[in-house]
């Protein structure tokens, strides 16, 4: 059984991998099929940039509502080719449409004109606009863990910003990307969303035609997909792998600290790019710790209708095999989980202790369902051993004292920290999202930033008075004008005696 198959060159079979039943298929669009896609995207774009915010907001509200009228078969869609269990995969839509109105009711706002104020005198007889305006074309890449709210996250704020978005979904789960793009076209909007289905050579031929390239997957294909963007000289965003971090310090309450760091291990069994990778704990509450998170994720049910559903791929699945046999093959132990069920792609939730920096369940981004436990002597210790990754994108602290908690955070390598509580920044579009490191390249979300991105910035300058024939500088060139300019600018930005064209006394 494998969760995807292609039946031929033309045609991409979509599985479950969770029961193996066929779900669906897509076509594979080749380099001419994307480029005529894009042409009629950027035909229709100018249109929705004329629109404007309020204009754009209109339609984007209208697709929020389509998709919470049509979440509950979404979230069966997703199920069917990801073989996530029932909860998890119902967050999907919803959260998708919370994003939607983020930036719909937003947009206004943060794409308003900018007036900065001069920096000096000299320029206050001048007017300055910071303009925005959108990139033509933005090609949206995503990967396969959150088939509907990871295109949720970056196609509605650059379609907000007055872009036309070309969506290369997962070639492992395009069909809930079908859905996304199908509610736009069914409640009618002007047409400048469309879907690109396909491998990674799909995913070159969007980024031959766009003008600014988000993508979010692993490390690996994100470099390629930089150096596909520098060839055309086009600016892109990186949401790339990662291996987060907790940090259990002694005052921590460990009842919290267990449930969330289990929940932010196992949601989605643990195929999430924010997910818990490793654990550090402070050695006066290690066995403490250990024992309340052995007991919660003990009590896991999986499946559809359970806690924790399947993996996405079979390679995953044994991907996660190898990591927790090379862990006790070097000496960690299990102490709850371990093994695949022997159902589908499922990977029994799994607790590791003993474990030590060097294994490769430490060192390398395993994407399921395994928390590995490292004993720490103190503070200090976690921050040296959290920050030796290669990876930075995000990392949660647990303890009493909220201000230790951020002087905490504060020393970590990584893009968003959470204190006390796990996932909770993907959530809040008013905070910048983005991996440090090798996790990444610029921020998704963050406010006003969210949106700017996906569009160029153009400076304008204008005179405030009018009548005016010349200026100080223009010809015919006169020293004696650029001497007292120069003298004026010297005054008004130099320090001490320096503005007067003079030297320090003792310099
Ligand atoms: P992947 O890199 O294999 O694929 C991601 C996408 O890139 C797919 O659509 C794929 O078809 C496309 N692609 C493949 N080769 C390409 C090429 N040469 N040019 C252009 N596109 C190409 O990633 P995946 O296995 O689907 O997803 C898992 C990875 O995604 C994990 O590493 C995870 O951490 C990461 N991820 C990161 C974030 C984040 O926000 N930082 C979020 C979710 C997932």
């Amino acid at each position: 059984m494998t969760a995807l198959q292609s039946d031929d060159a033309a045609t991409i079979t979509v599985r479950n991998p969770a029961t193996g039943a066929v779900s669906g298929t897509v076509p594979i669009d080749d380099a001419a099929t994307v480029a005529a896609k894009a042409a009629q995207l950027v035909a229709a774009q100018p249109e929705w940039e004329a629109l404007g915010p309020a204009g754009r907001k209109r339609w984007l509200l209208s697709w929020q509502d389509w998709i919470l009228d049509n979440a509950k078969r979404i979230t069966e869609v997703l199920i069917s080719e990801t073989g996530k269990s029932y909860v998890d995969a119902s967050l999907e839509p919803i959260a998708t449409g919370d994003a939607i109105a983020y930036w719909a009711n937003h947009a206004a706002a943060f794409l308003a004109d900018r007036h900065p104020k001069a920096h000096s005198p000299l320029y206050r007889v001048k007017r300055f606009t910071t303009a925005y305006r959108p990139y033509p074309l933005v090609g949206v890449i995503t990967p396969w863990n959150f088939p509907f709210a990871m295109p949720g996250l970056d196609v509605p704020p650059a379609l907000a910003a007055g872009a036309a978005v070309l969506l290369k979904p997962s070639e492992v789960t395009p069909l809930s990307a079908v859905e996304f793009v199908r509610g736009w076209s069914e409640i009618g909007a002007p047409p400048v969303l469309d879907l690109a289905t396909g491998y990674g050579e799909t995913g070159q031929a969007v980024i031959e035609h766009a003008d600014f390239l988000q993508f979010t997957g692993s490390t690996a294909t994100g470099r390629k997909v930089a150096v596909a963007c520098a060839q055309r000289l086009i600016p892109y965003g990186l949401e790339l792998g990662g291996k987060d971090p907790a940090i259990v310090l002694a005052d921590a309450d460990l009842d919290r600290a267990a449930n969330g760091i289990a929940w932010g291990g196992l949601f989605n069994s643990g195929q999430v790019c924010v997910s818990v990778e490793r654990v550090y704990v402070e050695a006066p509450v290690y066995e403490a710790f250990v024992a309340k998170l052995a007991t919660r994720v003990g009590q896991l049910r999986q499946g559809r209708d359970g806690d924790t559903g399947a993996m996405a791929t079979e390679a995953q699945r044994d991907l996660v095999s190898r990591h927790v046999q090379e862990a006790t093959a070097a000496g960690a132990r299990l102490v709850t989980g371990g093994r695949p069920t022997g159902v589908g792609t499922h990977f029994a939730p799994t607790v590791l202790v003993d474990v030590d920096q060097s294994m490769s369940c430490v060192t390398e981004e395993t994407f399921g369902p395994t928390l590995p436990v490292i004993k720490v002597a103190d503070a200090d210790e976690a921050v040296r051993l959290a920050n030796n990754s290669p990876y930075g994108l995000s990392a949660t602290v647990w303890t009493a004292d909220a201000h230790r908690g951020e002087q905490v955070a504060r020393r970590l390598e990584v893009g968003a920290v959470n204190v006390n509580d796990v996932l909770v920044n993907v959530f809040c579009p008013g905070l910048p999202m983005g991996g440090w490191k090798q996790s990444g390249i610029g921020y998704r979300a963050g406010g006003a930033a969210g949106l700017i991105k996906y569009c160029r910035q153009q400076g304008i300058t204008a005179p405030r008075l009018s009548g005016q024939k010349s200026e100080l500088l223009w010809y015919p060139a006169s020293r004696r004008r650029m001497a007292i300019t120069l003298a004026v600018i010297r005054a008004l930005s130099a320090r001490g005696r320096r503005r007067f064209g003079l030297r320090p006394r003792n310099g």
